[in-house]
């Protein structure tokens, strides 16, 4: 397939040694003898309520409130580093753990906001939705014609085509990236000039921050204000503004087509939107600024930024799709500090517990179904890097990429290496990258 450049052909091979069969057992092992401690501390720790090692991080607890058997600082750090393995979630305690919990729990306030008919009507009235339903339609059918000559699923369906063509005229025509906003009177580029406090006006209009800036040239000299507008509303009127305003805006544009969105944190101030994808059953990455579909490993790979947290919120709660973005917590993983693994975890269910509070009994076995498939497949993700890892022990003789990793992510694989290239051209967003100034 031509969208898979990096996929290797399984040429009939000389060498009787297969790396693939060995790293196969090698993992096997490995989880068996991390299965086995678990159970052994657990049992130590425990005698009356130890949990059941079958009972996945995913599943959902019946009070939050619980205080927790046996979790200590200690067996955070262990966890933080083997985040295969279930843990048992524990209130916060401790100054650091409140103040990160009050954090996701603000946090996960924004996409709440776009549950608002009016609010979506509104966005509906500023999307070209002919241009982008035609769009869709075509771009669908080119991946049914793919999929059908060689006898497959197509790869994306209908509503993922409407979010690409979304995406694409959302980066190429909607919406402006600004880092120093251009002056107003005489057009010349501006200097940064400190923080202003909001006027009543555009704290009416949900600035709660405004950026001050001078015009460069002299004999202009004017001052530029760039409010930072969080409210969804006024950003359908601006359509401007750095990484943080694009996410927001974008994710409610996703939600206003109709499909179910997530608004994804990153402690490295960094933000984006994931789309649930009926077709793949899957959540999907999409970063607006980027124009960036499905490349998860965009950040780490492709920019080489190491991350601590990748926080999902949604309507339905929130989840930690760190392990999505970060597929080698060695290479690219941030020291998660802000809290234990266990408090984290207690502070993901409770809002999970608040946003599901009112749905019907059915609707919340089938979140938790989802939750747990996600478990799954985040699962599946630190599975495959374990194996990557013991690949790399091996001598390279067939290839210098293991298989297990290569087949299920060539696509991405392709994309960080032609974003690695590409770094050093910069295209007019080297703007988001800069931390600091990225939200
Ligand atoms: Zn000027």
């Amino acid at each position: 397939m031509a969208d898979r450049p990096h996929h290797a052909q399984r040429a009939p091979s000389t060498d009787a040694f297969d790396a693939t069969a060995l790293t196969k057992q090698f993992e096997q092992l490995i989880l068996t003898k991390r299965f086995d401690n678990l159970q052994k501390q657990c049992r130590s720790r425990s005698r009356t309520s130890s949990p059941s090692p079958s009972q996945s991080s995913s599943s959902y607890p019946a009070s939050p409130g619980r205080p927790s058997p046996c979790p200590s600082y200690q067996s955070s750090q262990r966890s933080s580093r083997l985040r295969s393995l279930p843990i048992v979630p524990m209130p916060p305690q401790d100054p650091a753990s409140m103040k990160f919990r009050n954090l996701l729990h603000g946090l996960s306030v924004t996409p709440t906001k776009y549950e608002n008919p009016g609010l979506l009507d509104e966005a509906l009235t500023v999307i070209p939705l002919d241009r982008l339903y035609s769009e869709a339609e075509e771009e669908c059918q080119i991946f049914q014609a793919q999929a059908a000559s060689v006898g497959k699923k197509p790869e994306w369906g209908y509503q993922d085509c409407v979010i690409r063509a979304l995406l694409k005229w959302f980066k190429r025509s909607f919406f402006t990236f600004v880092n120093n906003p251009p002056c107003s009177r005489c057009f010349m580029p501006t200097i940064a000039h400190g923080m202003a406090p909001p006027t009543p006006d555009e704290t009416a209009r949900g600035a709660t921050r405004v950026e001050l800036y001078r015009c460069s040239e002299p004999s202009c000299g004017a001052f530029e204000r760039f409010p930072r507008y969080s409210d969804v509303w006024q950003l359908l009127q601006t359509r401007r503004g750095r990484v943080g305003e694009w996410a927001n805006c974008f994710t409610m544009l996703c939600r206003a087509l109709g499909s179910r969105v997530r608004w994804v944190w990153n402690s490295e101030d960094y933000v984006w939107t994931e789309v649930y994808s009926e077709h793949q059953k899957r959540w999907v990455h999409v970063d607006a600024c980027e124009e960036a579909w499905d490349q998860p490993r965009l950040y780490t790979e492709g920019w080489g930024r190491k991350l601590a947290y990748c926080i999902a919120f949604s309507i339905d709660g929130a989840t930690d799709v760190t392990r999505r973005y970060v597929r080698s917590p060695a290479k690219h993983g941030a020291h998660r500090t802000r809290a234990p693994e266990e408090v984290l975890l207690w502070v993901i269910y409770e809002i999970r517990k608040m946003r599901r509070e009112k749905l019907s009994p059915s609707e919340r076995r089938r979140l938790m179904k989802e939750d747990e498939r996600e478990e799954r497949e985040l699962r599946a993700f630190t599975a495959a890097a374990l194996a990557a890892e013991i690949n790399a022990l091996f001598p390279p003789r067939r290839s210098t990429r293991p298989d297990e990793q290569k087949t299920p992510v060539s696509r991405e694989e392709a994309a960080a290496e032609w974003l690695r290239t590409r770094q050093s051209g910069g295209t007019g967003q080297s703007g988001p990258d800069r931390p600091g100034e990225g939200r």
